[in-house]
């Protein structure tokens, strides 16, 4: 009978990584539906990159608000967990405190003392973040795009960081040997009094429910990372690794049209030559959908925080303009996410839905056309995700695959092409202006 709490607890474990396990499985497998790009080369470049950003937040701190409390929660969230080793293997073995013995009572309270006051201020700043959210209102967090999931997913785990901390506080001013002890309850010490009243059994009992739902609740919120724009705890280290590193406004050659440009400028090319026999299908000319779309690109959707720096400094979005490159990146996750659910449905192979994220059911053109692109979106962005990329691809499908650029676009690219200039004049007026009075 005793032992039957440890099979509850390996029972419970063993399911929440099953799922957790089957659920990053599955993330791959999407991202890995993109296209393959290289971003093997500077690896010392990229690993600074990921510690500057990733692990050390730099981008995030650009705000100092909110990079501040940012990261509070993220250091505390990350060195209270060491706390769940140790929960981890005390249900497993059915022992209390298994690190008490081996740290020595005084180390080990000072390691709880310190999970105890990150508690609390992880506490205040979820607390803060929520404040801004939901009561000051940041115009960020009320972009039309953030109604609905996004905006309570937002809120969700905010609530749920809170019911953690308590949970951890609760689980130490109940465990009357810690209280006794004197040592690691800097903060608990303060809970104890509401509990003046409860006998010594009602207080093991209500250290044993906060010790249960705590780590349920870890598994819970383990799980939940996936349907959450709180991937990117774990996303933002290879996503900064990975990251573009050409300067930022060097957009790259589509290598097909390098080729026929080459061609037609090289003297001794036949430019009636028929195709090589192994040549294959011509490749597509941009981005319609996610598939068209490369790996790091599908990445980043699935990285991004939705927090809408990027939006907020967009000069289309702060002009009125229907683009927000935030919601650039949750329709490429949605629609990808969709396709996903679609290759499950139908064992393993996609089966046309008539749907494309280039459309009416997420990036409309207007959106893509609307881009300046000026690149304040990718230069703000904490997790260096890249929207535009995604634009430039569209704008490049649109145009080369089905001349529909809008129509001031067209003259001047037909300008270009006759006149050498984007104005309407032929070349050889271009001279006028010097006999002009
Ligand atoms: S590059 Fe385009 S999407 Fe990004 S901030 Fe500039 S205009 Fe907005
Ligand atoms: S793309 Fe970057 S800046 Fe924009 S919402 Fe996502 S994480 Fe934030």
């Amino acid at each position: 009978m005793q032992f039957i709490p440890n099979i509850i607890f390996a029972i419970l474990l063993g399911v929440g990584v099953y799922f957790f396990a089957n659920n990053v499985k599955k993330l791959i497998r999407n991202i890995k539906l993109g296209k393959d790009v290289d971003r093997s080369d500077q690896k010392s470049e990229r690993w600074a990159n990921m510690i500057r950003i990733a692990l050390g937040q730099s981008k995030m701190v650009k705000r100092p608000v909110s990079g501040f409390f940012h990261i509070v929660v993220y250091v505390g969230f990350i060195i209270i967990n060491i706390e769940v080793l140790e929960i981890v293997l005390d249900g497993l073995l059915g022992t209390h405190r298994l690190f008490l013995p081996i740290l020595g009572e005084g180390f080990y309270g000072f390691l709880i003392g310190t999970f105890e006051i990150l508690a609390i201020l992880v506490f205040i700043s979820v607390t803060v973040f929520w404040l801004r959210r939901n009561v000051i209102k940041i115009k960020r967090f009320w972009n039309k795009e953030m109604t609905a999931w996004p905006k309570n997913d937002g809120n969700y785990i905010l609530y749920f960081e809170m019911v953690l901390m308590t949970l951890f506080l609760v689980m130490n001013a109940t465990d009357v040997h810690l209280q006794q002890s004197g040592t690691g309850n800097v903060i608990s010490q303060f809970i104890v009094p509401l509990f003046h009243n409860v006998s010594f059994e009602g207080l093991h009992l209500i250290e044993r429910i906060a010790w249960w739902l705590h780590i349920c609740g870890i598994l819970v919120f383990l799980n939940y990372l996936y349907y959450s724009k709180h991937l990117h705890i774990l996303l933002a280290f290879p996503n900064t690794f990975y990251a573009n590193l050409k300067p930022k406004g060097q957009f790259p050659n589509n290598k097909n049209v390098t080729k026929e440009v080459q061609l037609m400028m090289d003297p001794n090319a036949d430019p009636y030559a028929a195709p090589a026999e192994d040549a294959g299908e011509p490749e597509k000319f941009g981005a319609s959908d996610v598939t068209d779309l490369n790996w790091v690109q599908l990445m980043n959707a699935y990285t991004c925080t939705e927090c809408g720096r990027c939006t907020s400094v967009c000069p289309a979005n702060l002009t009125g303009k229907e683009l927000s490159p935030r919601a650039i990146m949750m329709k490429t996750r949605d629609r990808l996410e969709e396709v996903g659910r679609n290759i499950d449905a139908n064992k393993g192979t996609f089966q046309d839905d008539g749907k494309q994220l280039l459309g009416d059911d997420y990036i409309k053109q207007e959106e893509i056309w609307a881009c300046t692109s000026c690149n304040a979106c990718v230069e703000e962005c904490p997790v260096n995700i890249d929207p535009l990329s995604i634009i430039m691809d569209m704008r490049q499908y649109l145009v080369m695959e089905q001349s529909a650029a809008p129509q001031e676009l067209n003259a001047m690219m037909q300008n270009v092409e006759n006149n050498g200039a984007p104005w309407q004049y032929s070349q050889m007026d271009r001279l006028n202006w010097v006999n002009e009075e």
